[in-house]
């Protein structure tokens, strides 16, 4: 049945739960960092499935792995071993120099996992984590979120959280006690208004924890696989964390997230902690096929050069609107002085997607594989937004 843009639209509307707030436009296919609307209007994606498009949509190398996988086996329970398994965890022990995995299928869960294991290896209960951090929806991972727009409406939450000012290393020091389980961090805060973490920042957190036990847990859901620069953002600081929790493009686009624990963690016991879809073969095919994709292709380097850019390009634009140009990598955020989504949706308008951060950065997560030349015209028609009058 083909549908008509307006058809899709309503169906949508009558019957979603209502709790994502949608933009007006039907996206219906996707190459690279490209998009196409139900009309055929072609956009610049800078909104790279949420961060989970980094090798670019309909990259052909996932979707043989995942035809020829679903041809073989799609449902693997843990309860048994499997060969893409084996494959992925022990590639993403060495990509990410960690010892063991828990796979799932989300970032959420990759959180929410890691704050189990930390809670389950220290014996202790207390998490602190970072104001404008974002780690997901869960009970757990909603507890250590800061934006009182997710928490509120779910209160009571998880007791023993504790949000310190992010780059504030004196009250990280404060707020770590004998009974700290985790000091959980994002490297770069993403939701949070694209806020790189300070190196002595980062690299105190890690000295932190290792004075007072208590384990760090980097939340690279958004950052991992490239998008910063390296294959992770905390190799910028050669940090070792004690858990890391990855998803989003870890899975080439398909549901795959993981928690990795470093060599330094204890064994963690049978039945502690499990997931029906979590490991499966078809998504464990995909994620390998997407890591050897980053690796070959060389998309981290691209993303710092291109990333590096991209920032200094942007920050030509002289506009009154804007306080400041930042990020990482392929990790860009323009902070205004003012709300952002009257200016998004003016950018879609002239063809280009990008995201909030917060109420007033825009972000830009396209995939490492966008041609430099889009890149161009995004900076162009950013200028032309920001630069022009909206009531
Ligand atoms: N942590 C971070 C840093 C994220 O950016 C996100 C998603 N934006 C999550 C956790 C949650 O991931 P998911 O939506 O896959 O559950």
């Amino acid at each position: 049945i083909k549908l008509s843009s307006s058809q899709i639209q309503e169906k949508e509307t009558s019957f979603t739960s209502g709790v994502y707030s949608k933009r007006p436009v039907v996206i219906i296919r996707g190459k690279g960092a490209h998009l196409w609307d139900a009309d055929g209007k072609d956009y610049i994606d800078c909104v790279g499935g949420q961060g989970a498009a980094n090798i670019g949509h309909a990259n052909p190398v996932i979707a043989e792995a995942i035809y020829k996988q679903a041809q073989n086996l799609i449902s693997c329970p843990e309860m048994f071993y499997n060969d893409q398994r084996a494959l992925l965890i022990e590639k993403l022990c060495t990509t990410a120099n960690m010892s063991r995995v828990f796979l799932c299928n989300s970032g959420t869960e990759a959180v929410e996992a890691g704050i189990k294991f930390a809670r389950l290896l220290t014996g202790r209960t207390e998490i602190v984590a970072a104001m404008r951090g974002f780690h997901g929806r869960t009970f757990g991972a909603l507890s250590a979120t800061w934006e009182k727009k997710y928490r509120a409406p779910f209160e009571p939450l998880v007791p023993g959280y504790k949000h310190i000012p992010y780059n504030d290393l004196d009250a990280l020091k404060q707020a770590v006690t004998d009974q700290t389980a985790a000091v959980l961090l994002e490297v770069v805060q993403g939701e949070g208004g694209v806020n790189p973490g300070k190196t002595e920042f980062m690299l105190g957190a890690r000295e932190i924890c290792r004075q007072t036990g208590a384990l760090l847990v980097l939340d690279e859901v958004q950052t991992g696989f490239g998008r910063t620069g390296k294959m992770f953002a905390f190799q910028h600081d050669n940090l070792d964390p004690d858990i890391l929790c990855v998803a989003k493009s870890i899975g080439g686009g398909i549901p795959m997230g993981a928690a990795l624990l470093s060599s330094t963690m204890k064994d963690l016991q049978p039945q502690v902690h499990g997931s029906t879809f979590g490991g499966n073969p078809l998504a464990c095919a995909a994620s390998i096929a997407a890591i050897d994709y980053l690796q070959n292709n060389h998309l981290p380097e691209r993303a710092a050069e291109l990333g590096e850019w991209f920032k200094s390009q942007l920050s030509t634009i002289q506009s009154p609107l804007i306080r400041e140009v930042r990020g990482k990598g392929l990790m860009v955020g323009i902070e205004l002085k003012q709300k952002v989504t009257p200016y998004l949706q003016k950018l879609m308008d002239l063809g280009v997607m990008a995201l909030p951060a917060g109420l007033t950065v825009m972000r830009f997560l396209p995939p490492l594989v966008i041609e430099k030349s889009d890149l161009e015209i995004v900076v162009d028609k950013v200028a032309q937004v920001l630069t022009s009058n909206i009531e």
